[in-house]
């Protein structure tokens, strides 16, 4: 029987998971398949009952339905609680589904390795207070970092229990200041042109990440290579999180290189739509 994990959103236009999920599973040797699931959001809690049946590894979840999905499983992890998102579900061997997240440790990895240091003891100002902000301002809680400062567009809104500055505030550019690490978290980049952060205020060793990977460069990563800071997008984030999903799937590990290969093109194309 080919084993099935099904990617429930919509719309659901890119097709980086299913690329990097289907090479994990031929070079891992398992009869499985990853595939988009754009489904209406009346069809969700019926899909999502399908998927206790013993054909599924599991589901990946995606806007709009990480809320839905997180009512409709039997658990959710304690972290996944905490940041208030489901992006992934895993089915245990007696058919109960347990929402986790995976957002989180994949920003650490894809951070760490464009800092080229743990994030333990690092001065962290993240853009951001939405989805993705939470779970990483949960993983930079989590990690003994030496300073945290969030900055949002509108009135402060809290991002996993740390109350939001204006991204125009003297709060926010003393924070960049004194900053190892910058992360946008917002849209920015990826739907409209703009920048979030003002990159000619960090130390000269400080690396600006952002989660944005379509395009690959945005205006934020070009300021910060123009003024030789160091400078990655979201794209090791994707990849980390997604070999973390897959292990939790299928027990395998190591398919970081086998992921980071096959979505290489996709990365790459420049007309890829966000
Ligand atoms: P979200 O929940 O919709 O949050 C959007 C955030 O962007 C909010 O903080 C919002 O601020 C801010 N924002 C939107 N337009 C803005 C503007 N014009 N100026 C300043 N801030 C603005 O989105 P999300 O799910 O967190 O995703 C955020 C980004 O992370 C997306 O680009 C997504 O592709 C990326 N992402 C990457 C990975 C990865 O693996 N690399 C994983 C997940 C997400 P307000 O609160 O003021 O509206």
């Amino acid at each position: 029987m080919t084993k099935r994990v099904a990617l429930l959103g919509k719309p659901l236009r890119r097709r980086h998971s299913v690329v990097m999920h289907n090479a994990a599973f031929a070079a891992a040797g398992i009869d499985g398949r990853y595939e988009l699931m754009e489904l209406d959001e009346e069809d969700v809690p019926g899909f999502v009952a399908e998927a206790r049946g013993d054909e599924f590894l599991g589901l990946g979840v995606t806007a709009p339905y990480k809320p839905l999905v997180a009512s409709l499983v039997d658990e959710v992890e304690p972290d996944a609680q905490e940041i208030g998102a489901v992006n992934n579900v895993v089915r245990t061997a007696d058919g109960r589904l347990v929402g986790f997240n995976t957002d989180a440790p994949g920003f650490r990895a894809g951070a760490e390795l464009a800092m080229g240091r743990p994030l333990a003891g690092a001065r962290v100002v993240v853009a951001g207070a939405g989805g993705v902000a939470r779970a990483i301002v949960y993983e930079l809680q989590t990690s003994r970092v030496a300073s945290l400062t969030v900055g949002n567009r509108t009135t402060p809104k809290a991002a996993s229990g740390v109350e939001a500055v204006t991204l125009d505030s003297d709060d926010f550019y003393d924070a960049l200041r004194d900053a190892d690490l910058a992360v946008n978290a917002t849209t920015v980049g990826m739907t409209q042109l703009g920048v979030t952060i003002p990159v000619e205020l960090l130390p000269p060793d400080a690396t600006v990440f952002d989660c944005v990977y379509v395009p690959a460069e945005t205006p934020l990563l070009a300021a910060a290579r123009a003024c030789g800071l160091c400078a990655a997008n979201g794209s090791e984030m994707l990849i980390a999180q997604a070999a973390i999903a897959f292990e939790r799937w299928t027990g395998v590990s190591g398919m970081t290189d086998v992921m980071r290969q096959a979505v290489a093109p996709l990365l790459a194309d420049p007309n890829a739509q966000a």
